[in-house]
């Protein structure tokens, strides 16, 4: 299997290099040259596997010869057997239609734990094979920077540098990175916004005075590996309910635009799926785009769903690449105008392309704190906010009878336990796996939200190639 860029203008990679690569150099994502497809009867003979065995079968043909079956599968199994249940991604029904699709139960809390345990093996294979050597920088504002941290931690050619805005993200958060005392972990608390550290990130990225140097990856979801590995729950739970018989449905909180897509992914791969909802909260510009064309960015208002508080879905390029025929240089052309303007219309192959799968809501906070309560009192569950605006646009459509819909639980209760104390009056408390959180010590350096004193640090800090 190849990969290739959306804006048509870098070389294709093998699964192996794309894994360690992030963006392309033309500023582009990757994608596989052409979806792999599985036969009804291939689908039906999944039915009931272990996780890790099904994750091996669904992901093998992008893996393609990067990765032996039986290599790939002793990864899979030393990935998901650190999460604290033994389905790794189990359903949970609340009422005759409903389910939740719980992925919160790896050592993080929160679904990107499913990608970010199987990147960090990845990274380490694929670099024994080299001996070079692979200098992670990041941004947070909040989930994934504890989630690529647990991955990579104590990971012997690996260093991870991971920036957070100082005082704006909460404190399990920020202990979840803080108290990951290790030598090649490194968190820096920046004195600026998010915004401002994921610029330093982005310039990094294009610096020859560190590129020359290091080796510099991506832990984000521009890294093709992360959305390959959350194809497998689209899998794992259809089968459990129904499927290839069945169709299914998906209501997916969505922010970079990261997990949805990997349902999209799913679809072309042959499963059966009913739609796929894009739950958005106040921060609406992909149901602005979905539902009208309109790809505009404006100002992110804060939520108390943050991972969702998002001006620009990074990986809605994919979609709007693959629904447009594949045309890099058209791509290359419409993100050029977006980058200018901040704003673009999707074309009509696009928007009638998307129409076909994807439908989308939004959600304030009002109906956020609604949903959540419904799920405490008709199903006895306590969900995340991130989670709740999920169920909420589930639970907003009209769906035929017979089509079991399955909201992404995307973060444990207690990741987000204000919010939830303050819609439910219950406060949820941190499972056991998660420690002592508050009583071990921290340590991060505070820096100036200033470029130079950012690669300063990292490049004195990291080890060359
Ligand atoms: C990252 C995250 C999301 C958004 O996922 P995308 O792939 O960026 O769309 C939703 N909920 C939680 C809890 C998250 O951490």
């Amino acid at each position: 299997m190849k990969y290739q860029s959306t804006r048509g203008g870098a070389e294709a990679l093998s699964f192996e290099e794309v894994t360690l690569a992030g963006l392309a150099p033309d500023g582009g994502l990757y994608l596989p040259t052409q979806w792999p497809r599985f036969s009804e009867d291939e689908i039906a003979a999944m039915a009931g596997l272990p996780y890790a065995q099904l994750a091996q079968r669904v992901m093998q043909p992008f893996v393609g010869d990067s990765l032996t079956p039986e290599k790939l599968l002793e990864l899979c199994e030393q990935a998901y057997g650190r999460f604290a249940h033994d389905a790794v991604t189990p359903l949970v029904q609340l009422d005759s239609q409903h389910w939740l699709l719980e992925l919160f139960h790896g050592p993080t809390l929160a679904f990107k734990d499913v990608a970010l345990q199987l990147l960090g093996l990845f990274f380490e294979e694929f670099l024994s094979r080299t001996g070079e050597q692979l200098t992670i920088v990041g941004a947070t504002s909040g989930d994934t920077g504890s989630a690529a941290i647990d991955g990579v931690v104590g990971r012997e050619r690996v260093d991870i540098f991971m920036l957070h805005p100082d005082g704006r993200i909460s404190d399990v958060q920020r202990r979840q990175m803080t108290t990951v005392i290790a030598p090649n972990v490194h968190n820096i608390a920046i004195d600026g916004s998010f915004d401002d550290a994921q610029a330093s990130v982005k310039r990094m990225f294009n610096d020859p005075a560190v590129t020359d140097r290091f080796n510099i990856g991506a832990v984000n979801s521009i890294n093709w590996a992360r959305l390959m590995a959350q194809v497998v729950y689209y899998f794992a739970s259809a089968l459990q309910l129904g499927a290839p018989k069945r169709k299914v449905a998906f209501s997916v909180p969505t922010g970079n635009f990261g997990d949805v897509f990997a349902g999209y992914v799913a679809a072309q791969m042959g499963l059966p799926i009913a739609k796929l909802v894009v739950a958005t909260n106040i921060n609406d510009i992909l149901h602005r785009a979905l539902s009208e064309g309109d790809y505009s960015a404006g100002t992110v208002t804060p939520t108390s769903a943050p991972s969702m508080d998002i001006q620009v879905s990074s990986n809605f390029e994919r979609l709007l690449f693959d629904l447009g025929g594949r045309d890099g240089a058209a791509m290359a052309a419409q993100m050029a105008d977006f980058e200018k303007t901040k704003a673009m219309r999707l074309t009509n192959s696009q928007q009638g392309g998307a129409a076909a799968l994807f439908t989308s809501i939004r959600c304030d906070e009002t109906e956020m704190a609604q949903a959540m309560r419904w799920a405490n009192e008709h199903a006895g569950q306590v969900v995340d906010p991130h989670t709740a605006i999920g169920l909420h646009a589930a639970r907003a459509i009209e769906w035929d009878a017979d089509v079991p819909v399955v909201t992404l639980a995307t973060a444990h209760p207690a990741k987000f336990r204000d919010a939830v104390e303050r819609s439910t009056g219950q406060r949820p408390s941190l499972p056991s796996r998660v420690g002592e959180l508050f009583e071990r010590e921290e340590r991060y350096t505070t820096l100036s939200g200033d470029y130079e004193a950012i690669t300063e640090f990292v490049t004195s800090n990291a080890t060359p190639k």
